[in-house]
């Protein structure tokens, strides 16, 4: 395993985050991280990533001690989306997306054609080219949420981290992004790890789950194996069907309303008003 936690414990000065916290990324598959708000998943990814330091345990990159690593070895091998984004300000889009090369590039020297060759890319990848002059501070959340995807694309890494990748884009940018990762990992055998809030995307997408609930590992497994009528109501309080999807043949998680329908009372119809048909 390249990256892994082992009985870590995680806070946040005297807010006890998990305790005894240990996984495994699987390499070279995707993994999703899924459990309720405030089980801990983003401070997992944290620490994973050596954002944060585990009071107690040890995080290991390719057998090491994250701890022990210099922060460009780090991130040659490691990038990480996390929640929060800081943009810099007035900033372009094509100068913050150059930031993914940092750990690649001498402190001196102009870029190399790979580094030009990477950006491009990363800005290709992430539809993002058309915007490359404009300030970051300046976008719409989903744009701005691409640009950061550029990043850590242009980092050139075997390892993406990535927390809630999905968030502020459309349905469209969503599965745009999610087939890019699939396909960064069936082609490049990268590995990833995200966590993803919508079931249905986790289930179409992963090779691999992790259930977290207050800091624990509750399970983890295929998406069949975990995404089961019982995780739902003992993790998530939710009471659901399991179809499946009949393209991929996964599991499609359906959430049931807690309350029936409310019988509707046939509308009365207004006089000049549209009739439906
Ligand atoms: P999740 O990603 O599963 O929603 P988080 O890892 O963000 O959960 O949060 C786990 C717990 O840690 C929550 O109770 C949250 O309030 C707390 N927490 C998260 N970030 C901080 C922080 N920077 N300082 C203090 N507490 C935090």
């Amino acid at each position: 395993m390249r990256l892994s936690a082992e009985g870590v414990e995680l806070r946040y000065d005297r807010k006890v985050v998990a305790r005894n916290l240990s996984l495994e990324i699987p390499d070279n598959q995707v993994s999703v991280l899924i459990g309720p708000n405030g089980s801990g998943k983003s401070t997992a990814l944290k620490s994973l990533a050596r954002l944060l330091r585990p009071a107690g345990g040890r995080v290991l990159l390719d057998g090491a001690s994250i701890q022990s690593l210099p922060t460009k070895e780090i991130a040659r091998r490691l990038a990480i989306l996390p929640q929060v984004l800081t943009t810099p300000e007035a900033i372009t889009v094509e100068d913050l997306v150059w930031f993914g090369r940092h750990p690649h590039r001498r402190t001196v020297g102009a870029p190399s054609p790979q580094d030009r060759e990477m950006v491009e890319w990363a800005l290709r990848s992430t539809d993002t080219a058309a915007l490359r002059d404009q300030y970051v501070d300046q976008l719409s959340g989903g744009q701005r949420q691409r640009v950061w995807i550029a990043v850590c694309l242009a980092q050139q890494t075997d390892l993406l981290l990535l927390d809630e990748p999905t968030t502020f884009l459309d349905v469209t940018y969503q599965l745009e992004l999610l087939d890019l990762l699939a396909r960064l990992n069936g082609e490049e055998g990268k590995t990833i790890a995200m966590v993803l809030h919508d079931f249905n995307m986790a289930a179409e997408y992963a090779d691999h789950i992790f259930v977290l609930a207050a800091g624990e590992l509750v399970c983890q497994g295929t998406p069949r194996e975990v995404l089961t009528k019982e995780t739902m109501r003992t993790v998530f309080s939710l009471d659901v069907e399991i179809g499946v999807n009949p393209r991929s043949g996964r599991p499609l998680v359906i959430p049931l309303r807690r309350r029936p329908a409310p019988h509707r009372v046939a509308r009365q119809t207004v006089p000049g008003s549209p009739t439906r048909s």
